[in-house]
């Protein structure tokens, strides 16, 4: 089936608001981006660049450092000339919350809005969820961060910032190989990544540079509601893993609970997974499925999502997600026999598919919470907001 044409300009109604004392954020450019914004303030000559350039990025990404007085292999009076035209950032604070198991989650500022990332240790990682978007313009039904009523697309900046913030609190400076905390990064905070694809990939690319916080391609996951046109770029530019939010198996069910399905479905969907550059048995796509009561958890959904993954044939896995309940949601999570029911019809078809634990529900860190309620829509402009959005389809 042909997949639909390019994916119109996303309607994100603001850009971040300029900083106010006029510097300019290091933290997100690539070295390129450095050296040239280096020659343009007249702070160094083109042949020079480069290798401030390289100076710089080391004391970013390897070192941690935000005061330019501290990077001591610069020459004293281009260290002053640095503090008069650039920063090197980080998101404002807010709050910062730890769980009883030890999930920690950021409330950031940045641009006049707020977002958040959380960070989940395990035995064998630690995992930072990062938020792509200030909230997003996808109403998944059962999500909150749909809820929310500002939304724009993080800059690639504030994006580096989340994993440089969790760096910071964790005391992981300088960068180190082996033994770190901050081992794995899922884009599976606010909003959806490959709405903001630009900004996600140089982002990204930053992150798993070899030089500075290096993250390799193969510990960060960049989930997806299924913008079907962006997904073969995802996977050619980024290189990342791909973890989709399928969440149903029929048209109706997920064109209802994933409204994005209207517009690219099932089919399209599982066609761009199977041909995402990269996947292969020993890099699944990771099918994010949610377990709501009643509505997509049946021994014939479980069936069904076996007979997808294998009609197209996708090195795949499923991640079975307890739906997890906020104030006025219009869904219950299926109960535990049921959700392990469901697993067991996919296991025993030859599929992992387990039940993840939900982390930090003390400090609301789980997923799709990821907001404040008092920013929350009401019922009726949601309502408003969702019919708009049809309109436009
Ligand atoms: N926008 C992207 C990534 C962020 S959401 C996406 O939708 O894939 C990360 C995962 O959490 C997605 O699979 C999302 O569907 C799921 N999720 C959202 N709200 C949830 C909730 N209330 N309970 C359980 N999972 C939820
Ligand atoms: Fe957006 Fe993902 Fe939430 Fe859907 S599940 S509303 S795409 S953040």
């Amino acid at each position: 089936m042909p997949i639909p044409g390019p994916v119109e300009p996303v309607p994100v109604p603001r850009a971040p608001a300029p900083r106010a004392d006029g510097l300019v954020d290091l933290v997100g450019l690539d070295r390129a981006a450095i050296a040239a914004a280096l020659v343009e303030a007249g702070l160094v000559t083109p042949r020079e660049a480069r290798m401030r350039a390289r100076q710089l990025w080391h004391w970013i990404y390897s070192r941690g450092a935000t005061d330019f007085a501290a990077m001591t292999d610069l020459a004293k009076p281009l260290r002053q000339a640095l503090v008069r035209h650039f920063t090197v950032g980080r998101p404002e604070v807010v709050d910062a919350l730890v769980s009883a198991d030890g999930t920690r989650k950021w409330l950031l500022r940045s641009g006049g809005e707020t977002y958040e990332a959380v960070f989940i240790p395990d035995a064998d990682r630690g995992t930072l969820c990062v938020s792509s978007q200030v909230g997003c313009t996808l109403n998944c039904r059962f999500c909150h961060t749909g809820t929310m009523k500002l939304v724009r697309n993080l800059t690639a900046g504030e994006i580096v910032g989340q994993v440089l913030l969790a760096r910071d609190a964790l005391g992981e400076w300088p960068s180190k190989p082996e033994g770190r905390l901050l081992t794995n990064i899922v884009m599976m905070g606010m909003g959806e990544p490959l709405y903001n694809f630009d900004n996600v990939r140089d982002a990204l690319r930053v992150v798993m540079d070899g030089e500075g916080l290096a993250l390799s391609k193969r510990r960060i996951t960049l989930s997806t509601s299924g913008v079907v046109p962006m997904m073969a770029r995802a996977g050619e530019e980024i290189g990342v893993n791909l973890a989709v939010s399928l969440h149903a198996v029929r048209k109706e069910v997920r064109d209802e609970i994933v409204p994005l399905n209207r517009k690219w479905g099932i089919p399209e969907l599982l066609e761009a997974c199977a041909a995402y550059p990269g996947a292969n048995n020993a890099r699944r796509i990771t099918f994010e499925y949610v377990m709501l009561d009643g509505v997509n958890d049946s021994d014939a959904d479980a069936r069904e999502l076996v007979r997808l993954i294998r009609a197209y044939r996708i090195p795949a896995k499923v991640n079975l997600i307890p739906f997890n309940p906020w104030p006025g949601s219009p869904y219950a999570c299926s109960p535990d026999a049921r959700i392990a029911r469901f697993s067991a019809i996919i296991f025993e078809a030859g599929i992992s598919a387990p039940v993840r634990t939900p982390r930090g529900r003390d400090i609301m860190a789980a997923c799709g919470q990821l907001k404040s309620a008092s920013e929350r829509l009401s019922r009726a402009e949601l309502a408003a907001r969702a019919a708009e959005k049809e309109a436009a389809w």
